[in-house]
């Protein structure tokens, strides 16, 4: 086996590079003894589904599926015809990320994009899309979905949520919630998942286990028990209902009731906070945005970049141009003050301009 330390080495370039952590692990490892029934008809499943109901301190439909576009497009899917239309922000995942499963499972469902400002939908980019057309040829809208925290690292407050559900209810549209990181959200808040979800307008929350600390695994919550109704025949046919659900549903069960699944996005949040703190101090290197949650984006020269990739670092640069960095559950400290030394060498003008890196000077 390959073991090379360089596979090894934590990288900040996405939170789902990190590994499982020890609460999902030790449940997956107590659900691995002995048999139990197949399809979610298991005692697993049904305390993962328990579980989220006392989280979210309401009665609610569960489904568990294997990945967030999954969760997302069946989601939606299931809140629209064909014919009905979805509006979400343009940097968002379903538009951006998903290969066009949402249109796809939907059977033809258009997504309407708006231009977001961090990321975000604002009440009035949902009235102005909702009201554009109200004739036949156009696809009627019927669905807004907004992504917690936004593509961009921001979290929607409380209140931009509610006020988001207010111009959904004024134009007689559901409200979807992509929290593939839902509880980076919630920790960065200090409100309640209730609170940011269904208390505050949300019909359905796909919510994230994968970045959260898990393996593979997000969970699709149904407030609103009607729209869930055939949601698992839809998971059955997208090829998304585990047949050993318990491995999906059990490190559920040891993150929600150990409480890791809020402590792992604190640490990740911090991590992100200690990050950008120290990014500040560095010179010609911008912190691009606020840091509501786990991910620092930046900004540099081309050059500057290119000597930390050289330097062994990873990161995306997909959204907007800027340096994207994220911190998971398991963020180690000394190596985020590895990475700031780099980038702080990198950065100075001296490096930049005159010496070669320290990479170049290796061999
Ligand atoms: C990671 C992510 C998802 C899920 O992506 P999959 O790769 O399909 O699991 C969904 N939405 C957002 C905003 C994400 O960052």
């Amino acid at each position: 086996m390959n073991t090379d330390d360089e596979d090894l080495a934590q990288q900040f370039a996405s939170d789902n590079y990190a590994g499982i952590c020890p609460d999902a692990w030790t449940a997956m490892q107590t659900a691995n003894r002995g048999h139990a029934s197949a399809y979610g008809d298991d005692l697993w499943t049904a305390r993962a589904a328990n579980a989220f109901r006392e989280l979210f301190e309401t009665s609610c439909e569960l489904f568990f599926v294997f990945n967030g576009t999954a969760a997302n497009s069946l989601a939606l899917a299931a809140l629209c015809q064909s014919y009905h239309s979805v509006i979400c922000c343009d940097s968002s995942h379903v538009e951006t990320d998903e290969c066009g499963a949402p249109e796809f499972f939907s059977n033809g469902s258009k997504l309407l994009v708006a231009q977001g400002v961090d990321g975000k939908l604002t009440p009035d980019s949902i009235h102005e899309l909702a009201t554009k057309r109200q004739d036949i040829h156009y696809p009627k809208p019927r669905v807004v979905t907004i992504t917690e925290p936004t593509e961009t690292g921001r979290v929607y407050t409380v209140d931009e949520v509610q006020a988001i559900s207010a111009a959904c209810k004024a134009h007689g549209l559901s409200l979807h919630m992509d929290g593939a990181r839902f509880a980076n959200a919630c920790a960065s808040l200090g409100c309640s998942p209730a609170d940011l979800s269904w208390k505050s307008g949300v019909d359905v929350l796909c919510f994230g286990g994968t970045k959260n600390g898990m393996a593979v695994g997000e969970a699709v919550i149904f407030f609103d028990p009607q729209l869930a109704v055939d949601f698992d025949y839809r998971c059955k046919q997208a090829g998304q209902l585990a047949s050993k659900m318990r491995f999906l549903a059990a490190p559920w069960v040891g993150m929600l009731e150990s409480g890791s699944w809020l402590s792992n996005a604190v640490h990740a949040n911090r991590c992100a906070a200690y990050f950008a703190d120290r990014v500040a101090a560095i010179p010609n290197v911008t912190v691009v945005s606020p840091v509501d949650a786990n991910t620092v984006f930046l900004s540099a020269d081309d050059d500057i970049l290119e000597r930390l990739r050289t330097r062994g670092w990873k990161f995306y640069t997909f959204i907007g141009g800027a340096a994207r960095f994220m911190f998971a559950w398991d963020s180690d400290l000394k190596r985020v003050d590895a990475l700031l030394a780099d980038l702080e060498e990198c950065a100075s003008a001296e490096a930049a301009h005159t010496l070669p890196g320290a990479a170049d000077l290796k061999h």
